[in-house]
């Protein structure tokens, strides 16, 4: 009640701002992608209430302010904006988790598992948590609840499917590396020849989302060890369950709609759009970002994912009293700046950029669609004076608008993998109850948002 409340008294306030909004002409980015935020028309249809049809929602892994700011000046330049930033309604929320077995020990630091398990359920969790409590309990997940609902449902990444923040949304194993029937060791309870759901890629694929896409196929190569499919390698069992399962980027054009869509582009997660130095002690010369020559050309860019997904989740759900929640993630943020590399961290930021804007451009032709986007916790990433020594790893690159820029990584010892701060992360949202990410929220009053918005209990 308490929260209904607030969320009430913050819409009386954006209600005036969005007043305030039109009559002062708010800064308009210059090629006028932002035009609709001008109007001051989103932010009105933000305070609205009354449950959404379609919700979207965009987790930059790793991708806090820093991040964003990195991206946004290396591409855009320090004036300019990204779309991500054109959404009408922000916040910020915090992201700590808590001790295994031990809810009231606070840890400063969360992992992408008790971060994703916190908004996907609404609970805090140990780091390493996948769709579990403090003890291990599994925990209904807001992609669960939405399906059991009668929305069509949706998990997309640029990382393995089994990977911490789609698994947490639809999977429930004690540990985050119980990817496939071979990797049960740390989740024996969760185990099929123990009586358990299985590991995350068997739970994922009983689960039957309309689609999941991403990488990992090697944990689909596994084999069953027990029940219905003993012997089958999982990806058989979601063939035999009815997927249509993709391996190239060209199969997600004319996704036939009749039956589950699981998308493996990749034995491990997709490759990083873009290459460049990485940050090391004493620095390097000043850089260009270039195209990762390396990557294959049969894997899709996480924007073409995610227009498959709402194309095909909005036809199936035409004609429908409720339509779809989709997850879509940009895990490389996370993973670049674990390795101190700069340019790939800003191309897989400007990936997943370009995946919101296809999510906005799906909203702005149906407007029952909540659009969020957010992060799971802050990485290492800042940005420091040119030419000033640090302790950390840096990097020099020179932006588009012509000017370096160094970027120092110190949160582990140089060479070791960087590791995740603590800092609140941006939330921003935009459509029907968006109003609720305003101001500081935790992570974990994400799920009510999104349960509250598609009328789920
Ligand atoms: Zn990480």
């Amino acid at each position: 009640m308490m929260r209904r409340k607030r969320a009430n008294e913050r819409s009386v306030a954006l209600v005036a701002l969005a007043t305030a909004a039109v009559a002062l002409s708010p800064v308009v980015p210059s090629d006028g992608s932002g035009s609709a935020a001008a109007s001051g028309l989103p932010v009105a249809e933000a305070v609205r209430t009354g449950a959404v049809r379609n919700v979207l929602l965009f987790i930059g892994d790793g991708m806090g302010d820093s991040e964003i700011t990195l991206a946004r000046n290396y591409d855009r330049g320090a004036a300019g904006r990204l779309t991500l930033d054109r959404l009408p309604v922000s916040g910020s929320y915090t992201t700590y988790s808590v001790g295994r077995g031990a809810p009231d020990q606070v840890e400063y630091v969360t992992d992408s598992a008790a971060a994703a398990t916190g908004w996907a359920t609404g609970s805090k969790t140990y780091n390493g948590a996948i769709g579990v409590d403090a003890r291990g309990r599994p925990l209904p997940t807001v992609l669960e609840l939405a399906q059991q609902g009668g929305y069509r449902t949706g998990n997309v990444t640029t990382a393995e499917v089994f990977d911490a923040t789609p698994a947490a949304i639809s999977a429930h194993v004690l540990e985050r590396d119980c990817a496939g029937p071979d990797d049960m060791q740390p989740c024996a309870p969760n185990a099929v020849e123990n009586g358990g759901p299985g590991s995350i890629v068997e739970q994922q694929v009983a689960l039957r989302p309309d689609v999941l896409m991403g990488g990992g196929a090697e944990a689909f190569a596994q084999r069953v060890r027990a029940g219905e499919f003993a012997g089958r390698t999982v990806r058989q069992q979601a063939e035999d369950s009815g997927f249509q399962v993709l391996d190239r980027a060209d199969q997600l054009d004319g996704l036939s709609g009749d039956r589950p869509v699981l998308g493996l582009f990749a034995d491990g997660g997709l490759a990083p759009i873009w290459t460049g130095p990485v940050a090391r002690r004493g620095g390097t010369e000043p850089t260009r970002c270039a195209p990762n020559a390396e990557r294959p050309a049969d894997e899709p860019r996480l924007a073409e994912m995610t227009r498959a997904a709402v194309d095909l989740l909005d036809r199936k759900s035409a004609g429908q009293q409720r339509g779809f929640f989709l997850q879509v993630e940009s895990a490389g943020i996370d993973n670049a700046a674990h390795d101190a590399e700069p340019c790939a961290q800003i191309g897989e930021t400007l990936q997943f950029d370009e995946a919101v804007a296809a999510g906005l451009e799906f909203a702005e032709h149906n407007p029952g669609t909540l659009v969020i986007v957010t992060a799971d916790h802050a990485q290492a990433t800042q940005i420091v004076p040119n030419g000033v020594p640090t302790p950390g790893q840096t990097a020099t690159l020179i932006t588009n608008e012509g000017s370096h820029i160094t970027v120092n990584y110190a949160t582990a010892m140089p060479g070791e993998s960087q590791e995740h701060s603590g800092s609140q992360v941006p939330i921003a949202g935009q459509g029907p109850h968006a109003a609720d990410v305003d101001g500081v929220t935790d992570q974990t009053d994400l799920f009510r948002t999104l349960t509250g918005a598609m009328g789920l209990g």
